[in-house]
């Protein structure tokens, strides 16, 4: 569940009103003459494409006419390469326990448990009973608040709200409780009015996935069906004043989340919900404010509370529990509901024991893993080749804000105390997290998966929610997820951090050339510093606060640049199913990987004997990559990266030594004439 809130609540990675700007859009020879390469079988291996015309599809044909997609996953191309890679170096850590520290015990102790399914398959859905029988024994309003605020009848704190630190707006000092709207299992507010394609997927797999494990609680097929029939009843309910997929997609979306008020005043807007009693019985010592994030939210919510929808938010909670435990429980379970979800989103197959293991280990303790990672493979030679290119790169930046003619003495000066001021963060920290006090009980001496489970929840829930009311602390990398193949700039704190899970394959090895190390971590590095200066990033100040460090005629300059961008992509279409981009929700991303680009190519002069063409074609294999089209309809809605193809095709059409490079004329497909070029920065 939601329940508590990520500290980075909008960090950028690498990976996942208007003005309608009337340039000569449509007579833009690119974008139309480009194929959607991402479903597998799109692209033939004898079919010729020209580099001139369609750069991405050009240089990866061959592999993407025989790329398909493992067992299992929804996509795969050069960032799956090295995730697997990483993952079979972290499997190993993890079933061999081998290392001394607590943490790699911690990963190989929770290994055991997981794998040992005599003892999950004998338990099954048993653990749970108990928890379900609290829920459904309910017969009052006032017996619900009793439920909603008693830790030990629901420890993981479900519920209609979620509650966590999370790091103010514009004041990011201190960390304060905050509140957000609650879990809904459509992936857009926006579908219970209108049903969108996704929509239509979403509903369908998780209406199955919960009636099979309601029916493992013992309800017949027709009280499973009634159960979910309300759980969608009260979705549709809590969803009318919820933030819609277009609201979150807007530019100015991050400023509509910060809503100071306290305690008290959130308690009022929620009426008999007893958000107060809750936030106390799971151990909240909340001084200060509180942050909300959608205030119309928890008015909702106030006329929602009542004894009238009483079977209601019963049946809500109950679907929910059964849901969120479907992979916590036995094999059958386990397989049964990912089958589903695996053919609702195209998915063929399961992904092998080992993966699930290492995913379930991710999820649940997160935080252990990157240690373990840390520990076991990153390198001070890495560190220093990143903080090199982190150099070059922001010393680039600092002459590029000064060399902008559109931007006056006093932004620029704000500009580059921002760079100044940005906090690095490279492949690993000083000091490693110590969670030499957290324990699980091993099978060997009585453990369960799910009691194990429980102790990973309640730790991580209590570090958490011990942190409200703390002060941030700016110079500490406040390290997660860093065995994944990304990065991110975090405008919160004003920090790019630099993973130790993207240094391998195409984007770093030691003996790299200087082309493809540009072209590899080098971009990566560009592309999370350009996030300062963004859309979004460029609404945070050098401390990392909401702020607006802009003259109003450079604010004015830099938003029709931005919006000639997002018009760009406006009107590209992707293919019937997708439609066509949506440039405001894709602008942030789009303008980062124009600016790495730019700085790499700035990077790249200092060199007579640079090799542009091995530079591009290493750019275009980086972003190499294949999906279901179910997966590429996801992304249209929920990623706010362009796809692959367009990110690289429109990137290096804007630049003079791409179009060199390539002989480019204004008849190729990768021609865009200068006037129309869309570079932001
Ligand atoms: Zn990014």
């Amino acid at each position: 569940m939601n329940r508590y809130v990520q500290s980075t609540v909008m960090s950028c990675s690498i990976l996942a009103g208007v003005i309608f700007l009337a340039t000569s859009l449509s007579a833009l020879a690119g974008p139309s003459a480009w194929t959607d390469s991402m479903v597998p079988g799109s692209i033939s291996a004898t079919k010729t494409y020209s580099l001139k015309d369609d750069f991405y599809v050009a240089v990866n044909q061959q592999k993407l006419a025989v790329m398909t997609i493992p067992e299992g996953e929804t996509n795969y191309g050069t960032f799956s390469e090295v995730e697997k890679a990483n993952s079979a170096r972290l499997i190993e850590v993890m079933k061999n326990g081998k290392g001394t520290s607590k943490d790699e015990q911690l990963l190989h102790t929770y290994y055991g448990l997981l794998s040992d399914w005599a003892a999950r398959n004998a338990q099954g859905v048993n653990p749970v009973v108990p928890y379900m029988n609290e829920i459904k024994n309910i017969s009052s309003l006032a017996e619900m608040t009793a439920y909603l605020t008693s830790p030990g009848k629901n420890p993981d704190a479900i519920g209609l709200i979620g509650f966590g630190p999370s790091l103010p707006m514009s004041n990011p000092d201190t960390y304060a409780l905050t509140f957000t709207e609650g879990n809904l299992f459509l992936p857009d507010a926006a579908d219970y009015k209108e049903m969108s394609e996704m929509g239509k997927i979403y509903k369908q797999s998780s209406t199955d996935v919960s009636l099979y494990m309601l029916q493992r609680f013992g309800f017949t097929k027709e009280q499973a069906q009634a159960m979910v029939d309300n759980c969608f009843k009260l979705e549709a309910m809590m969803a009318d004043k919820m933030y819609t997929g277009a609201d979150k997609g807007s530019i100015d979306f991050l400023s509509r989340l910060d809503n100071m008020m306290s305690l008290a005043d959130v308690q009022a807007k929620c009426g008999a919900y007893p958000i107060s009693a809750i936030v106390s019985a799971y151990g909240v010592k909340q001084t200060g404010m509180c942050s909300v994030q959608n205030p119309e939210y928890f008015s909702t919510l106030a006329a929602i509370y009542n004894e009238q929808n009483l079977p209601l938010i019963k049946d809500y909670l109950m679907v929910k529990l059964a849901y969120e435990v479907k992979e916590k429980v036995d094999r059958a379970a386990y397989e049964e509901t990912t089958k589903i979800e695996n053919e609702a989103m195209g998915v063929s197959g399961m992904k092998a024991d080992d993966e699930y293991y290492l995913s379930r280990a991710k999820e649940n303790l997160g935080k252990v893993v990157d240690n373990v990672f840390i520990r076991n493979f990153a390198t001070a030679k890495m560190k220093k080749d990143v903080l090199g290119i982190i150099k070059e790169t922001t010393d680039f930046y600092r002459e590029m804000i000064k060399s902008e003619d559109w931007m006056s003495a006093e932004t620029k000066a704000a500009a580059i105390n921002k760079l100044d001021k940005m906090q690095i963060n490279a492949v690993f920290p000083d000091k490693l997290r110590y969670y030499g006090d957290l324990d699980i009980t091993p099978a060997s001496a009585g453990g369960t998966l799910y009691a194990a489970d429980a102790q990973l929840s309640n730790y991580f829930m209590r570090e958490a929610l011990n942190r409200i009311g703390t002060k941030q602390n700016r110079s500490e990398w406040d390290y997660s997820e860093v065995y994944e193949v990304n990065s991110n700039y975090d405008p919160q704190d004003n920090s790019i951090n630099i993973f130790p899970g993207i240094l391998g394959g195409a984007f770093y090895r030691e003996d790299m050339t200087r082309e493809e190390m540009l072209a590899g971590i080098g971009m990566v590095i560009g592309h999370e510093i350009s996030h300062a200066f963004d859309s979004q990033g460029s609404q945070f100040d050098a401390t990392g606060a909401m702020a607006d460090w802009w003259t109003e005629a450079d604010k004015k300059a830099f938003d029709e640049k931005v919006n000639k961008l997002i018009a760009y992509y406006d009107n590209i279409k992707v293919n019937d199913l997708c439609g066509n981009c949506d440039g405001e929700f894709l602008s942030a991303e789009a303008i980062a990987d124009l600016a790495s680009i730019k700085c790499m190519l700035s990077i790249a002069k200092e060199d007579p004997n640079f090799d542009y063409d091995k530079f591009f074609r290493t750019y275009a294999g980086v972003w190499l990559r294949v999906m279901t089209p179910e997966n590429e309809l996801w992304r249209m809605t929920q990623d706010n990266h362009p796809l692959s193809y367009l990110r690289v095709n429109l990137t290096v059409a804007q630049f003079d030594e791409f179009i060199k490079t390539y002989g480019i004329t204004p008849s190729d497909g990768m021609y865009i004439a200068p006037a129309d070029r869309i570079t932001v920065w």
